[in-house]
């Protein structure tokens, strides 16, 4: 069995960013600390170190790393005393166990610590000698070679890795400033919201309940879906919008045709005020167009009018299936197609307008208190931090019951 000592991370675009980039390397440490809070985590200019505290979870390990943006690779490393027999001894063990009949290598030593006994060509030679005796049939291969034993002498110790694993890439999270995610219990906002994330916008995740019509099974799934999200980046406020009153109030004085319209224009509304309140810079939903009617473009400009805050639509030019090749992908499909009510959907007419005029929306409109109404559903809201991990909540839970 091989232990790693630590996980060598490598920055993706980050290296192109100039005078951005502290801001950068400290947002991934931060990203990945949030997500690896047993672990020791320390980033500098060209890559960034996670000091294995308990090596024996470095599987587990490596699949979060490679959920977080702004990863562009990594790879776990040995640790081996400063000297040439434990190198020797560490590298022979290493080979045993990874190489397959068939396959070639290559050594790519490095001395940093000029005083080593030998310097990298020897290294190299020796090594490479090494490799040979230990496999009777290993090839070196120095264009293409399978296996690819790095080798490096620094002035504590000497590291040794051979795997190098892709990152998630992307930027991380926090970099690009905040942004408003309306996220459904659907398909589509999910994947809009990683989308976002993908570029280094931190999301905040709100959520639109109209209780008793939506149940609480339909918010605790938007929850579980914000918890999955968070694994791409730190935690993520979750916002719950009361909206039963202004569902009602549609309802009882617009016309059923125009209630999809009007019940959107209230959303962006409210989404756009908590935005303002709260630092965001950007809405985000998972609009897809042409989807359903309230998706057409007569009708994303009719609700587009009552905001000029850039609104980013992730998900609007792919087709469904490629939005659903995405979720499986992230983990969000299976927890999207659970059967609960969207507060959207419950007073929904059977033919909603695809095309409808803004003056009659606005005329509409008058009959309601849309200030008020607004202004209620905001100060109603719910914030409540999600996690990536909620086994540390759930341990001290369990801890706390027994006290
Ligand atoms: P989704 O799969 O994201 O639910 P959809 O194809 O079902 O999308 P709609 O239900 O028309 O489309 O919703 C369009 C967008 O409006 C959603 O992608 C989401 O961004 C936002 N939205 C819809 N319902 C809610 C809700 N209850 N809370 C927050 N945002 C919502
Ligand atoms: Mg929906």
């Amino acid at each position: 069995m091989i232990i790693y000592s630590e996980i060598l991370v490598r920055y993706g675009e980050l290296s192109t960013k100039g005078k951005n980039r502290r801001n950068f390397i400290s947002a991934l440490e931060r990203n990945v600390r949030v997500n690896l809070p047993s672990q020791k985590v320390r980033f500098e200019r060209d890559h960034g170190h996670v000091v294995l505290t308990h090596p024996e979870d470095y599987a587990g390990i490596a699949e979060k790393l490679q959920k977080i943006f702004g990863i562009h690779s990594f790879s776990p490393v040995i640790k081996i005393e400063h000297n040439l027999q434990a190198l020797k001894d560490s590298l022979q063990a290493l080979v045993t166990e990874v190489y397959h009949p068939g396959q070639t290598f290559k050594i790519i030593s490095r001395r940093a610590d000029h005083s080593f006994e030998l310097d990298s060509p020897q290294l190299n030679q020796v090594l490479g000698d090494l490799v040979y005796d230990t496999l009777d049939f290993a090839k070196a291969d120095m264009k293409h070679a399978d296996l690819k034993f790095r080798v490096e002498v620094r002035d504590d110790a000497i590291y040794l890795s051979y795997e190098t694993i892709p990152g998630a890439g992307g930027l991380p999270v926090g970099t690009a400033g905040r942004g408003h995610l309306m996220l459904s219990g659907g398909i589509d906002s999910p994947v809009a919201g990683y989308l976002a994330m993908k570029r280094g916008v931190d999301i905040e995740a709100v959520h639109f309940a109209s209780p008793p019509y939506t149940s609480p099974g339909a918010l605790q799934k938007a929850k579980d879906l914000t918890r999955v999200l968070a694994q791409f980046g730190g935690s993520i406020q979750f916002i719950e919008v009361p909206f039963t009153e202004i569902q009602e109030n549609i309802r009882d004085k617009a016309p059923a045709e125009y209630l999809m319209t009007l019940t959107r224009r209230f959303m962006l509304r409210i989404v756009d005020q908590i935005r303002a309140q709260r630092d965001g810079k950007i809405i985000i939903n998972g609009e897809s167009l042409g989807q359903v009617a309230s998706q057409t473009l007569g009708s994303m400009e009719v609700i587009n009018a009552v905001t000029t805050t850039p609104i980013i639509r992730p998900v609007v030019t792919m087709d469904k299936l490629e939005i659903i090749d995405m979720a499986e992908k992230i983990g969000t499909f299976e927890l999207s197609i659970l059967p609960f009510e969207d507060c959207c959907t419950i007073f929904a007419p059977p033919n909603p307008k695809t095309n409808p005029k803004l003056d009659r929306a606005e005329a509409y409109e008058q009959k309601l208190d849309v200030e008020g109404l607004v202004a209620r559903a905001v100060s109603g809201i719910k914030v409540e931090e999600i996690s990536a991990s909620p086994e540390h909540k759930e341990e001290e839970e369990e801890f706390s019951d027994l006290l």
